[in-house]
C-alpha cells in the first residue's frame, strides 16, 4: 500500500513529489503520456523565479526530477486509466499493465492543446498540422506557415517560427491580441509576421500527398472567404484539462469546463484526492502557479495522512 501516488510530471506534479519525499511519504510519481508536461514542448522559460538568463523547458523539468528523485520519489512510466475507491477509504489507480493500491492520490495530469474541430484534423497531425512549434518548427524552413489564436501561446509561437518560416501569418478572430503586452509588441513588431485580424479558419486544404497546402480564412466582420497558401498550421487556442481516467463516476467533480472543482485547499469532492496545476486552474496557467498548487496539494495530502493515522 503506498502512502501517496502523483498522477502526473508536470510542474506541479513533480513539486508534490518533492514536498511528500521531503516527508518521508516516498511518493511514487506516475508519468503520464507526456513526460514532464507541457513544458517539455516550450523552449526558453524566462519567467520561472531563480532563472534570471531563462531555462529550457525540458532542462527545467529534468531538474525538479532529479530534485524530487533526490528525495526518495520513485517512478512508473505509465498512464493512469482509472481510479476506483476502495471499501476502507483507500484507492485503487489502474494503468494498462498494473493496478496500485493507496492511501492517498494527487491528480496532476495538467491539460492538453485544443483543436478546431475540423473534419480532416486527425490525417493532418504530422502533416502540416500541430501544436508544437518547438516540436515541429524546423521542418518548416523557408515556408509560409500560419499560427491560430491571439493569447501568449500564439504570440510565443509566431516568434519562434520567424527563426525558420518565410512569413508566420497570426490569425486572430478579433482585432485585439489576448496576450500579455510583452509578448504581443514582440509579435507585432516582428517584420515576419502578419497578423490576420477578425479571421477564422473554416478549413484545411491539401495537396495529392495529404499535406497541409494551404488553409480557408474567414473574414468574421464580412464573411468573406480566401485561400491563404501555408504549409503547416500551428494551433494555438487554448487548452483542455486531461481528466479521462475519471469518467468511471468516482465522484471528483468537474467543473462545466472539465476542470477538477477544489472544495477546501487542494481537496477534491472525494476526500483523499487531491489535485493541483492545471487540471483545476483555467485562470494562472502558468509553471510557477503549478509548482506552488503541487506544494499545497503535498501539504494537503500530509496533512490528511496524518489524520488518517
Ligand atoms: P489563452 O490565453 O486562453 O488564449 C487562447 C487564444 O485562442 C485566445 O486569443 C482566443 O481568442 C483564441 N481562441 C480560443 N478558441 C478559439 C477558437 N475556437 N477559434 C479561434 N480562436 C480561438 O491560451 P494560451 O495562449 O494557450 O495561454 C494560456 C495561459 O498560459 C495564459 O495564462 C498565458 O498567459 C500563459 N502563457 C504564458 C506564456 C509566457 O508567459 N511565456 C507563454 C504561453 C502561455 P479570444 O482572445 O478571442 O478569446
Amino acid at each position: 500500500m503506498e502512502k501517496v501516488i502523483i498522477i502526473g510530471t508536470g510542474c506541479a506534479g513533480w513539486t508534490a513529489a518533492i514536498y511528500t519525499g521531503r516527508a518521508s511519504l516516498s511518493p511514487l510519481i506516475i508519468s503520464g503520456t507526456e513526460p514532464g508536461g507541457q513544458l517539455t514542448t516550450t523552449t526558453e522559460v524566462e519567467n520561472f523565479p531563480g532563472f534570471p538568463d531563462g531555462v529550457m523547458g525540458p532542462e527545467l523539468m529534468m531538474l525538479m526530477q532529479k530534485q524530487a528523485e533526490k528525495f526518495g520519489t520513485r517512478v512508473e512510466y505509465a498512464a493512469v486509466t482509472a481510479i476506483e475507491k476502495n471499501e476502507d477509504g483507500t484507492f485503487t489507480l489502474k494503468t494498462d499493465s498494473k493496478e496500485f493500491q493507496t492511501e492517498s492520490v494527487i491528480i496532476a495530469t495538467g491539460a492538453r492543446p485544443r483543436h478546431l474541430g475540423m473534419p480532416n484534423e486527425k490525417e493532418l497531425i504530422g502533416h502540416g498540422l500541430t501544436s508544437c512549434a518547438t516540436c515541429d518548427g524546423a521542418f518548416y524552413r523557408d515556408v509560409p506557415v500560419c499560427v491560430i489564436g491571439g493569447g501568449d501561446s500564439a504570440c510565443e509561437e509566431a516568434d519562434f517560427l520567424t527563426r525558420f518560416a518565410s512569413k508566420v501569418y497570426l490569425i486572430h478572430r478579433r482585432d485585439e491580441l489576448r496576450a500579455s503586452k510583452i509578448m504581443a509588441d514582440r509579435a507585432l513588431n516582428n517584420d515576419k509576421i502578419e497578423p490576420v485580424w477578425d479571421s477564422t479558419v473554416s478549413a484545411y486544404l491539401t495537396d495529392d500527398e495529404g499535406e497541409m497546402r494551404a488553409v480557408t480564412l474567414k473574414n468574421l466582420k464580412s464573411d468573406e472567404e480566401s485561400e491563404l497558401e501555408v504549409k503547416c498550421v500551428f494551433v494555438a487556442i487554448g487548452h483542455d484539462p486531461n481528466t479521462q481516467f475519471l469518467n468511471n463516476g468516482i465522484g471528483v467533480d468537474l467543473d462545466e469546463n472539465g476542470y477538477i472543482v477544489k472544495i477546501n485547499g487542494s481537496e477534491t469532492t472525494v476526500p483523499g484526492i487531491f489535485v493541483s496545476g492545471d487540471v483545476t486552474d483555467h485562470v494562472y496557467r502558468q509553471a510557477i502557479t503549478a509548482a506552488g498548487s503541487g506544494c499545497a496539494a503535498a501539504l494537503d495530502a500530509e496533512k490528511y495522512l496524518a489524520e488518517r493515522e
